[in-house]
């Protein structure tokens, strides 16, 4: 990896590297935050060892407005703009947890929000390609990552729905919003043996793994309950 890149996992010295914004700074207050919230999670049953470090090492905060900092490591979601949220560290945990991610994998993320979770996808060694239906949210989380130089995220401004058909197939699918049924075009976007992680229902959701088993065969399995904001088609723009 570049030396360029803050965020590598395997190099935590690089992380306190200075920044172009002010609010882009990392300090031992965000770190011990990071430490207790990492804490919490794994007494909530997060026992995957690469995730708790990247969760233990992304600054949560950047991905918050800066009057927000304190509020950025607790275990709950949080208002970011557009009416959308960026996921509660907890749920960011299951749902990577649960794709069991592999160095090198090519991930499709629909609901690219704050970045957060394409992020710490991408410190797991994934290749993400990640769709925001809000303009401004697609903007401004390219930037962000612009600027936080974590690599191998690329981000489109698209109906997730639809999913990246010419980039396909996908290893995993990860959808971070509520979705009414199972998106059937993005199920066919699976290699065989491929698995997308996704929250299902109406008010609250149950999270599925959908496994791709054949050209026509697919296995699913529930999980726990959620409360995701809604999976919904077309842009917006502003
Ligand atoms: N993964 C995000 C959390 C996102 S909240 C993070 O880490 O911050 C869910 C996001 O899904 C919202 O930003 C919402 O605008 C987006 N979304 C909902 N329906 C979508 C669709 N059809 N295509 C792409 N994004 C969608």
């Amino acid at each position: 990896m570049s030396k360029d890149y803050f965020y590598d996992p395997n190099n935590r010295t690089k992380i306190t590297a200075g920044s172009r914004r002010a609010t882009l700074k990392d300090g031992y207050r965000h770190k011990g935050m990071r430490k207790k919230l990492v804490q919490q999670l794994q007494k909530k049953g997060i026992t995957d060892a690469r995730i708790l470090e990247a969760i233990g090492t992304l600054p949560r905060h950047f991905f918050l407005d800066k009057a927000f900092e304190e509020w950025a490591y607790q275990d709950k979601p949080f208002p970011i703009a557009k009416e959308q949220t960026i996921s509660q560290p907890f749920t960011v945990a299951y749902q990577t947890a649960l794709l069991n991610i592999q160095k090198g994998d090519k991930i499709l993320e629909i609901g690219t929000g704050s970045g957060y979770q394409a992020s710490i996808l991408s410190m797991l060694g994934a290749k993400v390609f990640t769709i925001e239906r809000q303009e401004t949210l697609y903007l401004s989380a390219k930037k962000l990552n612009r600027e936080l130089k974590i690599p191998r995220i690329n981000f489109y401004y698209k109906d997730g729905f639809l999913g990246i058909p010419h980039l396909a197939p996908f290893d995993k699918i990860l959808v971070t919003a509520g979705a009414k049924e199972k998106p059937q075009q993005l199920l066919q976007q699976l290699t065989i043996g491929g698995q997308m992680v996704i929250p299902i229902g109406d008010d609250t959701q149950v999270m599925y793994r959908i496994t791709r088993k054949s050209e026509q065969e697919y296995i699913d399995e529930q999980f726990d309950k959620f409360k995701f904001v809604p999976f919904l088609s077309g842009l917006e723009k502003d």
